[in-house]
């Protein structure tokens, strides 16, 4: 089997003089030893090359390309991002408060989604001054008239419209279906942006989409955005003019490592988007997750054990579920590498991690490159949606991450302790 399971267009790479892993310049070895594993390690190089993809595609028309900060939220990516000129979608007052301290400066490039905010959440970013709501129903667009008007501050918003368009994805990650819970329903938003009118406190900005994540072709955007479209001409004739269209998030990445040109994808993505909004003068903001931080990042983890049950090999790690959830929650597939590559065959094993459930699992039936005891392996593409939707199940502190700039490497999170943990709970009343 071929070790060199990377391709260009991940960070992570054996170079030729030192065949060990490395993330740039830096040696996975290396980190491993200095801060121990579970680790994650991310490429600041790798990135801005992603956001700058999408800057570029979009260069001819008046954009902003506003990070998904969900996907990863760590402080210092966010600075790094919003130093290049980004703005951030968040979905919640948790996030905000992320982008409120690694980038005040960014505050007036927020967009804020999600199907439940709630009026605490609305109150801190008006007082911010963000952007755009995102607004995902008629009572939630009335809750934001009454917070607006109580704190004085105009609210600029956007119905999150629901074009009811069908993206090829994991029914988890699929949201432009009516039958999902996101948006307002296309042939609703008319009305309620002619009721918005009226009102002092409402100011129509804008108009958004999100149909989902991890979507492979750019058919699928090309249709929502034609929606869109027709709305916003139809809005225009009723004397209602928008400054900007939300083209969302989700564009997909290959994590099976397959051929794969990012910056052909970003122009094919550009070129659907675009074309589909024909006519449209105004600014287009788009909300990248995944495609700019997934393949990035690694989860570098050693393994404990080599057992066999049955006729099956199990390769225990000391990561586990709790610090990368894609495979359990979403059947997502990743990459698996030797830091240190062995001589010797593949063989079919499961890579599991120490969590007491049988969903705790990296990967089933997977052709490794032989490892032992001791030794280190890499999940790739898991610089998305990986500490981001990390946990402390079974009590397991989350590991540290390292931002990697060149041949530098920096600690961005600490390992958590046992005191991180423990800190919010009590034994017995008051104390
Ligand atoms: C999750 C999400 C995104 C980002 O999706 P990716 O697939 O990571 O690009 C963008 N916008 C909204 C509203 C989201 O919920």
């Amino acid at each position: 089997m071929k070790l060199i399971a990377h391709s260009p267009v991940r960070p992570f790479h054996y170079p030729q003089e030192n065949p060990v892993l490395h993330c740039g310049k830096v040696s996975l070895e290396t980190l491993a030893r200095r801060h121990g594993t579970p680790l994650y390690v991310y490429s600041a190089d790798q990135i801005l090359e992603r956001f700058r993809l999408f800057q570029q595609a979009f260069a001819g028309r008046d954009h902003l390309i506003c990070y998904a900060v969900k996907a990863n939220s760590a402080l210092a990516i966010l600075k790094l991002l919003a130093s290049h000129g980004a703005g951030f979608d968040i979905v919640s007052g948790g996030e905000l408060e992320r982008v409120l301290v690694a980038a005040p400066q960014a505050a007036g490039r927020v967009v804020f989604s999600g199907v439940g905010k709630t009026a605490a959440e609305i109150d801190r970013a008006l007082e911010a001054g963000i952007l755009e709501f995102n607004v995902e129903s008629e009572t939630e667009l009335e809750l934001l008239a009454d917070r607006a008007r109580k704190l004085k501050h105009v609210a600029r918003f956007a119905l999150r419209v629901n074009p009811d368009v069908f993206a090829e994805t994991h029914p988890y990650i699929s949201t432009g279906l009516r039958e999902h819970k996101f948006g307002i329903d296309i042939r609703q938003a008319l009305r309620l942006y002619q009721g918005a009118a009226g009102n002092r406190w409402l100011q129509p900005h804008g108009v958004s989409v999100h149909i989902g994540s991890q979507i492979r072709s750019a058919d699928p955007f090309g249709a929502a955005m034609e929606r869109v479209n027709k709305l916003v001409r139809q809005l225009n004739s009723s004397g209602i003019v928008l400054k900007a269209v939300d083209a969302g998030g989700g564009l997909g990445i290959d994590y099976r490592g397959g051929s794969f040109d990012p910056a052909a994808k970003v122009r094919e993505y550009a070129a659907a988007v675009q074309a589909a909004l024909e006519g449209f003068e105004g600014r287009l903001l788009l909300e990248p997750g995944r495609f700019i931080v997934a393949q990035a990042g690694a989860l570098v983890t050693r393994v404990l054990h080599v057992k066999r049950n049955g006729n099956k090999t199990f390769v225990v790690t000391d990561a586990a579920m709790n610090d990368l959830i894609r495979p359990a929650l979403y059947q997502a597939h990743h990459e698996i590498v030797p830091v240190t590559p062995r001589p010797g065959r593949a063989h079919t094993v499961d890579v599991v991690g120490p969590v007491c459930e049988s969903g705790d699992f990296f990967a089933r039936d997977r052709k490794l490159a032989p490892v032992q005891p001791g030794d280190l392996v890499a999940l790739l593409d898991a610089g998305a949606y990986g500490m981001a939707q990390s946990s402390n199940y079974n009590t397991r502190m989350r590991p540290p991450e390292i931002l990697v700039e060149g041949s530098r490497a920096r600690l961005i999170r600490r390992r958590e302790t046992i005191a991180d943990l423990l800190a919010p709970e009590m034994l017995a009343e008051g104390r």
